[in-house]
């Protein structure tokens, strides 16, 4: 199961998150990108793909608190196999790899 967390995102960390993405649009809420996690660690929404390849923008967040934007490389484990899925999160992630969750779920956005 992935996490349900939704985070609507700050009008000023969208502005900044435009400018460093070039992204016409970024999402005005993120839902958290890792698998059902507790409550006392941070979530993880994924803003956008940046220019430099394997590196990608998170809104992180816990609780109410104030959120970061943070750049973060992706994670480049993939499931075994020849054509085993990537994952859809960052390096050092915490719980499982995308793959190993919700297969059914298939892709990385939404
Ligand atoms: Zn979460
Ligand atoms: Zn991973």
């Amino acid at each position: 199961m992935r996490c349900t967390h939704w985070r609507s995102v700050p009008l000023n960390v969208a502005r900044e998150a435009r400018e460093r993405s070039a992204a016409e649009c970024v999402d005005r809420a993120v839902r958290c990108q890792l698998p059902t996690h507790g409550e006392d660690t941070e979530h993880f929404g994924l803003i956008g793909d940046l220019d430099e390849y394997g590196t990608a923008l998170w809104l992180r967040w816990q609780g109410k608190s104030e959120v970061d934007l943070i750049v973060l490389p992706d994670c480049q484990i993939s499931a075994p196999g020849p054509d085993g899925e990537g994952c859809c999160l960052f390096v050092g992630h915490t719980e499982q790899h995308t793959w190993e969750d919700a297969p059914e779920e298939g892709s990385c956005m939404s």
